[in-house]
């Protein structure tokens, strides 16, 4: 089980991470984008601070709601929506609940990324997140069918997600401004699937604490 108070912790290491990450997401977008993922996600998590401060004594689904409208409308770019629309869809997964159980969990990755591909209408081996998204959620899903702990299946969707921001740097963009430069951004690793690791990780990370 998740507690609430262990999500918030989970919203700080990923807010913290993205702040330590930020000249590297924007380096990598550079590369193949407009050279803004980092800015744009720092920007964006930074904004959320006083707001989920706001709701902290709320259930979980309140702080995911609140954690997606505060990055819908600060964030922007391509990204803004789509992690807008992940964590929104997260939120409804566990409106009114003060904990999220392991079932909760594949359930919020599985709406999530529901979510990001209706809005998005990128598929896997786009070169989007959601090559990291996905076998990320296939992991965690075959892990705690399985009956095994959360900590250890969401270590496993961390290296699943792992494997998929390497896949990025073999293929070509098919969504994106990373399109435009179709088979000149293989090589280089997907900013957002960078990012959608670094968050999962910073989940795992604060659950093994
Ligand atoms: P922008 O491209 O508007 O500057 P960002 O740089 O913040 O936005 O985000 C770029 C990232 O967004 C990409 O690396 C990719 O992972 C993700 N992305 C872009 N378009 C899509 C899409 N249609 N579906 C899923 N992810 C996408
Ligand atoms: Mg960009
Ligand atoms: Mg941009």
């Amino acid at each position: 089980m998740i507690h609430r108070d262990q999500l918030l912790k989970i919203i700080e290491e990923i807010t913290m991470v993205i702040g330590t990450n930020k000249q590297f997401l924007t380096d990598l977008d550079q590369a193949i984008g407009d050279g803004d993922h980092g800015i744009n996600l720092d920007r964006g998590f930074r904004a959320i601070k006083d707001k989920v401060e706001a709701v902290k004594d709320r259930d979980c689904g309140t702080i995911l709601k609140t954690v997606a409208m505060g990055l819908i409308s600060t964030v922007g770019g391509a990204s803004g929506p789509l992690y807008g629309t992940a964590f929104m869809k997260a939120g409804q997964v566990v409106a009114n609940k003060m904990e999220i159980s392991p079932e909760d969990a594949v359930k919020i990755m599985d709406e999530a990324i529901q979510g990001i591909m209706a809005r998005g209408k990128a598929a896997q081996g786009d070169k989007t997140m959601l090559d990291a998204l996905i076998p990320a959620h296939e992991a965690l899903k075959a892990s705690v069918e399985s009956g095994e702990a959360l900590i250890s299946a969401i270590a496993k969707a961390v290296e699943a997600a792992e494997g998929g921001v390497a896949f990025t740097k073999t293929i070509a963009a098919k969504k994106g401004r990373a399109n435009y430069l179709g088979d000149r951004s293989i090589g280089h690793q997907d900013p957002g699937a960078t990012s959608s690791y670094l968050m999962l990780k910073a989940i795992s990370d604060v659950l093994v604490r």
